[in-house]
Parts: C-alpha cells; sequence; structure tokens
C-alpha cells in the first residue's frame, strides 16, 4: 500500500481540527506511539505525528481529511494489546482516544452506563460499584486498558467464562466510520432483528471498520456474595481435565483460570513472595458467585468433590486479592524474564483443552522451548508464552517459534479453534491468519473492508492485507 507523507499542510490542517497542543510530532513524545505491549523492536513502527481527539466531530474530521489527502488513521487506546493493532506500520498518524475519558452516565434504573472511549476499564468498575452495580467486562489488564480498546479487539479476560466478552456487554455505540461520518450503531434494547447487526461487525474489528467513540454498556446488579478457591494439582492435564465437569456440575463459576508450575515460580520470583503448593503444584482457580452464604458454601463442596476426584493435592479457599494479584501478574513476570517473547493466545471448544494442553507441551519438548503458560481455562483459552533461550540467536529462536506454529495451528484447527481467543490478530498474526482462515471467510472479510473503506485509511494492515 502507498500512501501520501504527512506534510506541513496535513499537520496544519489537523491543527486547526483539534488545536496545535494536539497535534504532536515531537520525536521523544510520538516513540510510545511506536508499540504497544509487544516488546520485540521487530513489530514496533514510528507514527509520523500523534493526533489526540477529544470529541467525536474531530475524529471525523481526521477521518474525512484522511480520505482527501491519503494517509492511514490508526486509533490508540491505551496500547495495552498485544498482537501490534495500535502500531503504525504504514506510517501516518496515531489518533489517540486517552483524552476522550469521561463516564457521562451511570444509569441506575436502566443498568447501564454511557462512556468515551478512552475511559479505563477499572474505573467503570469502580463506578459502577459504587453505585452497587457491577461491569462483568474484566480483562486482566483492566487497570490500563480502555474501554474503547476493550471494544475495538472484543476483550475477554477472567470473567468471560459466566458473562461473555466485551461484545456481550455493549449495547450500543458511536462510531466514526472509515468515510468520517457519525454513525450511531445498535440499541439499548434486549432484542432485535432489524437488519445486519453493525455494531457486532465494528466490536472486535480492531480499528479497521471505525473509530468507537462513545460506549453504552450492561450493568448488573452487583454479585453479593462469592469466593475463591485454589486447588492445586500435581499433573498439569489433571487440573485442565476438571474444568468441563465443573461447568457440567451446573456450577457457572466465574472464572475457571489455569497456571502451570513453572509459570507460578515465575510470578513468586517477580513478587517476592511465596506461593501456596508452589514447590509442585499447578493452579485452578475457580471463583463463584452466589445468592446467599449458603448457596457459596454448596458451590464450594461441590467444587472440593470434583477436584479432589479429578487428582487435586489440595483445594483451600484463596484470599481474593493475592490470588488475582499474582494471576494478574503472569505477564509482567514474563516480561521481567525476557523482553523477547511470543506470546500467542490460542482458542480451542473447552472439550478439547486437555488435549490442547498435552499437545503444546510436546511440541515445547521437541523445538526446545521455555514456556510459561496461564489459561482463562474456562473458555479454553491458553496464553502461551515463549521466551527466547539465552543460548539461541534470534534467528534459530524465531526459525523454532514458527516451526512449532505451523504443528500447533494445524492441530488446533483440526480440533475446531481459533488462532486467537482475545487478543486479536493486528499485525502479529496476520500472516497466520492468511495460512489457517478458509479463503471464502478471509474473502468475505475483505470484501466488506473494501466496502467500508474503500481508500484503505483505517488501521491498514491489521488483520489481513487488501488484495
Ligand atoms: C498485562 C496484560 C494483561 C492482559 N490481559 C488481557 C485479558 O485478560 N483479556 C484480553 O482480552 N486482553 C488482555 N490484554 C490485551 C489488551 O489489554 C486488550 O487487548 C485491550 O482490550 C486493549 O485495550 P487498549 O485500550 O490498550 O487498546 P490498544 O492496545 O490501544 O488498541 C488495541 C486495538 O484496538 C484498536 N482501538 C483502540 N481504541 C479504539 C477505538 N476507540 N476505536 C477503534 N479502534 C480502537 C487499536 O487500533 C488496536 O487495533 C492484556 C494485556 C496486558 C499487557
Amino acid at each position: 500500500m502507498k500512501y501520501e507523507k504527512i506534510s506541513t499542510e496535513v499537520l496544519e490542517k489537523l491543527k486547526s481540527i483539534v488545536g496545535t497542543k494536539n497535534v504532536q510530532t515531537d520525536s521523544d513524545r510520538i516513540q510510545p506511539y511506536s508499540h504497544d505491549e509487544v516488546t520485540d523492536p521487530a513489530y514496533h513502527h514510528m507514527p509520523e505525528a500523534v493526533v489526540f481527539a477529544e470529541t467525536a466531530q474531530q475524529v471525523a474530521a481526521i477521518v474525512r481529511l484522511a480520505n482527501d489527502c491519503h494517509f492511514p488513521v490508526v486509533p490508540r487506546g491505551a496500547g495495552t494489546g498485544l498482537a501490534c493493532g495500535a502500531v503504525p506500520t504504514y506510517g501516518g498518524i496515531v489518533v489517540s482516544l486517552e483524552k476522550m475519558n469521561r463516564i457521562l452516565d451511570i444509569n441506575e434504573d436502566g443498568l447501564y452506563a454511557v462512556v468515551e472511549p478512552g475511559v479505563r476499564t477499572s474505573d467503570l468498575q469502580q463506578a459502577a460499584e459504587a453505585k452497587n452495580l457491577f461491569y462483568a467486562g474484566d480483562p486482566c489488564s483492566g487497570d490500563s486498558c480502555f474501554i474503547g480498546g476493550n471494544i475495538a479487539t472484543n476483550a475477554g479476560g477472567n470473567r468471560a467464562v459466566k458473562y461473555g466478552t466485551t461484545r456481550h456487554q455493549v449495547y450500543a455505540i458511536e462510531v466514526v466510520n472509515p468515510k468520517g461520518r457519525i454513525v450511531h450503531l445498535g440499541a439499548r434494547l434486549q432484542k432485535q432483528s432489524t437488519g445486519y447487526c453493525m455494531d457486532q461487525l465494528i466490536i472486535g474489528s480492531e480499528g479497521t471498520l471505525g473509530i468507537i467513540t462513545q460506549a453504552t454498556l450492561k450493568l448488573l446488579p452487583k454479585p453479593q456474595f462469592s469466593l475463591d478457591l485454589l486447588a492445586v494439582f500435581d499433573d498439569t492435564e489433571k487440573a485442565i481435565g476438571v474444568v468441563t465437569k465443573i461447568i457440567k456440575a451446573g456450577i457457572t463459576p466465574t472464572c475457571v483460570e489455569y497456571m502451570d508450575n513453572i509459570t507460578i515460580k515465575s510470578v513468586e520470583r517477580y513478587l517476592n513472595e511465596t506461593l501456596p503448593g508452589s514447590t509442585h503444584g499447578n493452579y485452578l482457580i475457580v471463583e463463584v458467585e452466589g445468592s446467599s452464604e449458603d448457596d457459596l458454601d454448596e458451590k464450594a463442596v461441590t467444587l472440593d468433590e470434583l477436584c479432589t476426584q479429578n487428582g487435586a493435592d489440595s483445594l483451600l479457599v484463596a484470599d481474593h486479592d493475592k490470588i488475582w494479584q499474582a494471576r494478574k501478574a503472569f505477564a509482567e513476570a514474563v516480561r521481567s524474564e525476557s523482553l523477547i517473547v511470543c506470546k500467542e493466545d490460542v482458542v480451542v471448544p473447552v472439550d478439547k483443552e486437555p488435549q490442547l494442553l498435552h499437545y503444546i507441551l510436546t511440541l515445547a519438548k521437541k523445538y526446545n522451548l521455555i514456556t510459561r503458560i496461564a489459561s482463562h481455562a474456562g473458555d479454553g483459552n491458553i496464553h502461551l508464552n515463549i521466551l527466547k533461550n539465552e543460548d539461541s540467536t534470534y534467528e534459530d529462536w524465531n526459525d523454532r517459534v514458527h516451526q512449532n506454529q505451523q504443528e500447533l495451528y494445524t492441530f488446533i484447527y483440526q480440533s475446531g479453534g481459533r488462532l486467537s481467543g482475545e487478543h486479536g490478530i493486528g499485525y502479529k498474526r496476520k500472516a497466520l491468519m492468511e495460512e489457517f482462515t478458509d479463503p471464502d471467510e478471509l474473502e468475505m472479510m475483505r470484501d466488506i473492508k473494501k466496502a467500508l473503506d474503500p481508500n484503505n485509511i483505517l488501521n491498514p494492515g491489521k488483520i489481513f492485507d487488501i488484495k
């Protein structure tokens, strides 16, 4: 794809749209916008300018200018993405939504919130909680990522097993479409059959089909009782094997998370803390909610029986803050070990997860890979982190990672799985997307992109290339 460079004239026009203070070209100031949380410099690319939008009207005017002058526009939330979706691989401008960070309404009677895209996920969670309400979206990066980014990636996270992913929390969105028009998609309705579901098409499209400038999100009454249980297993596959049994038992867990032993030790080192059963154990963290203490007790008894029957070494009631601090430290712990990491985000049907875990470990041995594994086990979504071996060259390691991917993804697609459970395709998984996706499905995606964004202005080169 060929684009025009951002000229002085274009910069002046951008300044007239958003104000001089909101256009940044200084290389030190724009450098943080050259990458997301993927630390490998091979995936970084500098923007020509970063533009901070404050209103939907400004975003729309920017997109219209981009069409007129033919430069790429890359929307950006907090930059916590793990697929290089917010990286301006073709240059052009990054449009940061960080200044659009107001919670406009928390409606207690209607059980909904209206927010701008730059609202931090945890800020919305806390604002809802202050009114005894509950926002169910909960990615592990919730303390830093934004709602707009969550919607654009259809973020999952810990509670998806009970409440679904971000797309299930959304009633409606305001979007600047690739032609620069502000459109309102979806509605605050429990149901509708009114033409194509355009809001759901935009959700998860990683900024390639529209820039989200506002969202109306579902809220729920705050769950009154909840309990975190930690089951420690000697055997990895036994730990994962109990997940379908928990789901079948009708307990409806809020979260079912898995961490393998080597990862627990990595987190221990990072947090400088001793975690229970860490000498040998693999963790299954199960959170349940209930209508009363008795209801919780009943669920705990059932979980105890299931985990014990399935070979758990021990089961204990976990300190909520401590156990989730450990789970959420996974990414940081890995980063402290190596900046060169390949992060796979694979997903299979939940009943195929034990076989997948077994296969992952078999391949790791075959290719001499250093792995750290945590999984949203209740969703069949395994985060496989492959760290560069210190004694390997980058090329040798990369080559082994690539061979591993070929075998791993062949297995995953044969198992009915997909490339990404929640992080998205972005730039990082684009080649694998091309390789493993049904060509007819890919062609439909390309047709949609070409129809909605004929000048290929919005986040080009992400998910797939236009042919
Ligand atoms: C420690 C850690 C833990 C994580 N845990 C989870 C997890 O549990 N579950 C999970 O799903 N992800 C997780 N992630 C990944 C990441 O946090 C999510 O993908 C998150 O949704 C990205 O939000 P963001 O605001 O940082 O978006 P960015 O990284 O800025 O952007 C991500 C993508 O969305 C697009 N985008 C951003 N804002 C908009 C907008 N307003 N309109 C249109 N497009 C937009 C960008 O162009 C890009 O393609 C984790 C990341 C880290 C670092």
